[in-house]
């Protein structure tokens, strides 16, 4: 029997179904897929397990996969994140919600669980949670035929445990679309990550040095973004290959030891832990901002951090400590590290999460008709053609087409 849901407080459903409203309309794919998924019921019956955001745009997905006849059973993906009318309005609709805003790291988990008593067929994961803990109690992975993974971070761990041949499950990758890089991971990254900065801290971005650590698919957006601003820009890099993007992109490329002194605004998003660290807080600037937005709050070295203090001003502004030097400088840690986009302001606009969740439910569909081994697998490239072209559509935006003789010119090898 899955477990009874839980949310903060179900008379919030009301404001919550309001805020969706909203954000649909800024989701026009989704809309029109809904549309189809009502007609053909393409998932009816399907029982769906997903860990996400519990947002608007996550509330839009729910209720397109609820519109193909699917039974979903959610679980929040970070308990920071967890908008609770949003969390109300979901269940008022059907979905066994397991969300809470704030819980600490056991009610996290125990929500995780939750959502898997429901023993799901499929499951939509945003960060390997609900794969980890399905490979940590092998009973719960019986019935469980494939799954769909939305974040870079939890791609590369399932890539891990592919290559350990720890993986017994199909799962496929929807972060990695070129749609889902370019739109979600470049511009909804890019700009949530500035706004969450801006708002947290109301920092003056034009003529400061953002110093980005990472120049992957985000934070090559956050650069360009903080860019726009008016922002001298310097990136850090471990990858030749990145670290000469960044330099074609125009962009200053230092090591962080170098780069530690000069920055206002310091934004990592690499994926790994240790970015920023005891050696680099000596030498910032008094005042300088710390944010996170990489996956797990290990890139900043929150805990050197707070030994290296003489004192903790919490809450100076919402979402902003101050961690007091022993020379006097303040460093302000937003979001005490963590996801900052998510943590400090609304993620990724719902435009861009129109393309992410199209992905995603189309994504859905083709897992529950076809039979997939164990492993990592790419998404149709139709499927992000499909939402490509839906998109451009919704926008008004026209292409050419090809004539008969260059579809013949491009697919000759003889001149
Ligand atoms: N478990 C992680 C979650 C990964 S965050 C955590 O610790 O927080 C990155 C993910 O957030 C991406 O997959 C992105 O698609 C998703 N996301 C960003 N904005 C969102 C929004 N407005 N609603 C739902 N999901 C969002």
């Amino acid at each position: 029997m899955p477990e009874v849901p839980d949310v903060a407080d179900p008379e919030l459903a009301d404001a919550g179904r309001r805020r969706v409203d909203f954000a649909e309309r800024a989701m026009p794919v989704l809309a029109l897929l809904r549309d189809r998924f009502s007609r053909e019921r393409p998932l009816a019956g399907v029982r769906i397990a997903a860990c996400a955001h519990v947002t608007p745009e996550t509330a839009a997905l729910a209720r397109t996969l609820l519109a193909g006849g699917a039974e979903l059973h959610l679980a929040a993906s970070n308990p920071l994140s967890t908008q609770d009318d949003v969390a109300a309005a979901l269940l008022a609709d059907g979905v066994g919600v397991h969300a809470v805003h704030g819980v600490d790291r056991a009610g996290h988990a125990q929500h995780l669980r939750a959502a898997l008593s429901a023993r799901p067929e499929l499951v939509l994961d945003d960060g390997c949670d609900l794969v980890g803990v399905l490979h940590a109690s092998p009973g719960l992975l019986e019935g469980v035929r494939a799954g769909g993974e939305q974040t870079s971070t939890g791609v590369l761990r399932l890539r891990q445990m592919a290559a350990d041949g720890a993986l017994r499950l199909p799962v496929a990758a929807v972060n990695d679309t070129p749609m889902q890089l370019l739109v979600a991971n470049r511009h909804g990254t890019g700009q949530s990550t500035l706004d969450a900065v801006m708002r947290a801290t109301g920092t003056l971005v034009a003529g400061s040095t953002v110093v980005v650590a990472g120049y992957g698919w985000c934070g090559s957006g956050i650069a360009a973004r903080a860019r726009g601003l008016g922002a001298q820009v310097v990136v850090t890099e471990v990858q030749p290959r990145r670290a000469l993007e960044a330099v074609l992109d125009g962009h200053r490329v230092l090591p962080m030891a170098e780069a530690a002194p000069l920055g206002d605004v310091f934004v990592v998003s690499t994926g790994d832990r240790d970015v920023l660290t005891a050696d680099h807080f000596a030498v910032m600037k008094d005042g300088a901002v710390l944010a996170n937005a990489g996956h797990f709050d290990v890139e900043v070295d929150v805990e050197a951090l707070a030994t290296g203090s003489v004192s903790v001003d919490r809450r100076v502004r919402p979402h902003v400590d101050a961690y007091e030097q022993p020379d006097g400088r303040r460093l302000l840690l937003v979001a005490e590290g963590r996801l900052v986009n998510l943590a400090a302001a609304d993620g990724h606009p719902a435009a861009v999460m129109d393309i992410s969740f199209a992905v995603q439910a189309l994504t859905v569909e083709w897992l529950a008709r076809t039979d997939l081994a164990p492993g990592v697998h790419e998404v149709p490239a139709a499927i992000d053609d499909e939402v490509a072209r839906t998109k451009l559509a919704a926008l008004g935006v026209r292409l050419d087409e090809l004539t008969p003789a260059q579809v013949r010119y491009l697919s000759s090898w003889q001149v």
